[in-house]
């Protein structure tokens, strides 16, 4: 039931493909872009390829970059004996406008989810356990969302990392269990970091 000419219909359907785009918005999206001018139109789709040709995953954080290690990892201010481990670069960002925190990340990519199949090999657990086995980290900070999979998957890491001689703590969350840090605020982002305790 194609009520558009085929090449619209498509570009409708690509946007119906992204999460949270019902049918009436991807057709909105999908006329705006018709009716944008071409240098405009050619800008977006760059946009699209080029974020995906060039953005890598840093090698010692796994945090997305632009090929190399990530500025954060290069840079010689950052204090690299303390790791924040992440579930998603989002929460770097989250943690970053804070402006409270000085070390290291670590990236999981996710948590440990049963139910979404995603398992403790599906994720940087492995890189984030043989930077702590160098020794030079004196702690891990598990900044996981508070909720079901993020606690499940902090104690996971905590067990791995228990016979290496680093301190483990846990973010002192403010906020209700459940929610999210990508959403948490400055304030709260920094009392949640200043508050951790050891696990
Ligand atoms: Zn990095």
């Amino acid at each position: 039931m194609e009520f558009f000419p085929a090449p619209l219909e498509k570009l409708v359907e690509q946007f119906a493909r992204l999460p949270g785009i019902g049918g009436k918005s991807a057709q909105r999206l999908a006329f705006h872009v018709l009716g944008l001018p071409e240098d405009e139109a050619a800008e977006f789709a760059e946009a699209i390829l080029n974020a995906k040709r060039n953005v890598t995953c840093c090698p010692a954080c796994q945090n997305f970059t632009a090929g190399g290690l990530c500025p954060i990892c290069a840079s010689p201010k950052r204090d690299a004996s303390t790791i924040c481990v992440v579930a998603d670069p989002r929460d770097v960002a989250a943690i970053e406008r804070s402006r409270e925190y000085n070390g290291h990340y670590h990236v999981l990519h996710g948590v440990i989810s049963p139910m979404n199949h995603v398992g403790p090999d599906d994720l940087s657990i492995k890189s984030l356990v043989e930077r702590v086995a160098k020794g030079d980290v004196t702690e891990v900070i598990m900044a996981t969302n508070p909720d079901t999979e993020g606690e499940a998957t902090a104690m996971y890491i905590s067990r791995l990392l228990r016979p290496m001689e680093v301190k483990v703590t846990r973010l002192a969350y403010g906020v209700p269990v459940g929610s999210q840090l990508e959403y948490a605020d400055e304030v709260t982002l920094s009392r949640a970091l200043e508050g951790r305790q050891e696990i």
